[in-house]
């Protein structure tokens, strides 16, 4: 059988595109393969939470999240999205004026409050006290003055406090799980899944003068699509050689620990806005089914110099630890601003990958000049593509099809100066800088230490 489109990894980018081209006219089979179930433990959305925020600098991504909100996450009609959304604010730390995060800041509500948009004016003034006014005093029960005390990890000690309330999160590995139900039971005449075996080669096949793709799998099946497009995230390389994706893209690791909060804990938080202090990390309402809270340590992240950061490296080795530094990091943020939790065992700690671009624009692109016509790639989410679920796979749809604007085309078309072309072997690692990710103004990682380098501590 020859498909219509083959779509390889069933995260973020794979789901919703799976989800879009089953509207499609053009595509009546598809066949979604992930080398798990879904969700898939080494999905970077496979977590409890993420945030989902309008706050960006550049049009694209507020066009295409105002869409996201507005059309489904927001909406009642929309209960795949809607059931698994959480509009709960978030509280903003914002950082003082010397700091490179203040511009962002300014800048994205500058930009949200602009004509063009009109939103967000709920956010606009800044608080001293983290309660906000006293809106989460019955939350936020500490001292002000905890979380202004200096210390020595360079977070900023007169940092104020902005709440938005037009800011949610997603219930991540249920969204997936919603979208992947949906496809089955709805869809099943157009979707069919093979899980449970990775993609480890694609190539392109003629048949009576016609290019297909092929894609065969570890289990040595081998399968036919007219279209096939890569969505693997951070494990993107290892299905597309370094030598055809250049510089375009690095695996990265960020770490997440989880605590587990008793009964009358849970009481206390449920109604918690995310807070989000960028210079150290960000931490979620707990969850109501197993009460757990899910802190991110952003100041930190990690790579493999062995693949020259090309691929993630997962592993046992790496499961039920964290390094020290991040502990450290998770201790902080919960004595900051959640004292009475700061006793809490960190459970389930663990580096999720993601797949950077050095723009943090996502990569939707056709492999044409690396010699593989019909096979498309969609990776480089850069760590905020979740928010994106409901309707990234439209666009991506529209690239396949060639009905996307020459605008997004180029966008999230590849930069040809990372790419190195089908035919070279020499690798332009030695040109990039280890901090190539850290350039960008909203991602703070102020520590990109190599994986096998990091003191790690078992949980
Ligand atoms: C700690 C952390 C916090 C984040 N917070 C946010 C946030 O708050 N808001 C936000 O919007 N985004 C956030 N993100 C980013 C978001 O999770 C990612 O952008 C998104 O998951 C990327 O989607 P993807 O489809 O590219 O990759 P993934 O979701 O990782 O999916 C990749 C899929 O490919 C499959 N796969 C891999 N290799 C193969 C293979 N060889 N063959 C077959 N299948 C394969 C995997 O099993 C997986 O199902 C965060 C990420 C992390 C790590």
């Amino acid at each position: 059988m020859i498909y219509d489109l083959i779509i390889v990894g069933a995260g973020v980018f794979g789901l919703s595109t799976a989800y879009h081209a089953s509207q499609h006219s053009s595509f009546s089979s598809i066949l979604v393969i992930d080398k798990y179930d879904i969700p898939s433990p080494i999905s970077a959305a496979n977590d409890f939470n993420k945030i989902i925020r309008m706050e960006y600098t550049d049009e694209t991504y507020v066009d295409l999240i105002i869409e996201a909100i507005e059309e489904y996450w927001d909406n009642q009609n929309q209960p795949i999205f809607n059931q698994c959304y959480n509009k709960c604010g978030r509280i903003t730390v914002v950082p003082p004026i010397d700091n490179p995060r203040y511009g962002f800041e300014l800048d994205c509500l500058k930009l949200l409050q602009s004509k063009k948009y009109n939103k967000l004016h709920g956010a606009e003034k800044l608080y001293t006290d983290i309660s906000i006014n006293g809106k989460f005093s019955n939350i936020f029960t500490m001292a002000n003055s905890n979380i202004n005390a200096s210390e020595n990890n360079n977070r900023p000690s007169d940092a104020k406090f902005r709440f938005n309330s037009d800011c949610g999160l997603g219930y991540a590995a249920k969204s997936l799980e919603n979208v992947y139900n949906y496809l089955l039971k709805h869809k099943q005449d157009k979707v069919a899944f093979h899980l449970n075996d990775g993609i480890d080669e694609v190539q392109s096949v003629v048949n009576n003068n016609e290019a297909f793709v092929e894609v065969r799998t570890e289990k040595h099946e081998k399968f036919v699509g007219k279209k096939v497009v890569i969505c693997c995230g951070a494990n993107t390389g290892s299905v597309i050689p370094k030598k055809y994706m250049g510089n375009e893209i690095r695996a990265t690791g960020l770490y997440v620990g989880h605590i587990k909060l008793t009964d009358e804990e849970f009481q206390k938080y449920r109604k918690m806005p995310i807070v989000f202090d960028s210079t150290l990390g960000y931490f979620f309402p707990p969850d109501s089914e197993t009460k757990i809270l899910k802190i991110c340590a952003c100041a930190s992240s990690t790579f493999d110099d062995k693949s020259e950061c090309y691929l993630p490296k997962y592993g046992q080795n790496y499961q039920h630890k964290l390094p020290s530094s991040s502990i450290k990091d998770i201790k902080t943020i919960l004595l900051k601003y959640l004292p009475d939790l700061a006793y809490k065992k960190i459970i389930d700690g663990k580096i999720c990958w993601i797949s950077d671009t050095s723009d943090s624009d996502f990569i939707i692109d056709e492999l044409l000049e690396q010699g593989i016509s019909n096979c498309f790639v969609c990776c480089g989410d850069s760590g905020h593509a979740y928010k994106f679920l409901p309707n990234i796979g439209k666009y991506v749809t529209q690239r396949i099809t060639g009905e996307l604007n020459e605008m997004l085309v180029k966008k999230w078309g590849f930069k040809s100066s990372n790419v190195l072309g089908g035919n070279q072997e020499t690798s332009l690692y030695q040109t990039i800088d280890v901090n190539w990710p850290s350039v960008l103004e909203w991602r703070v990682e102020q520590n990109n230490i190599a994986i096998d380098n990091l003191d790690w501590v078992n949980l």
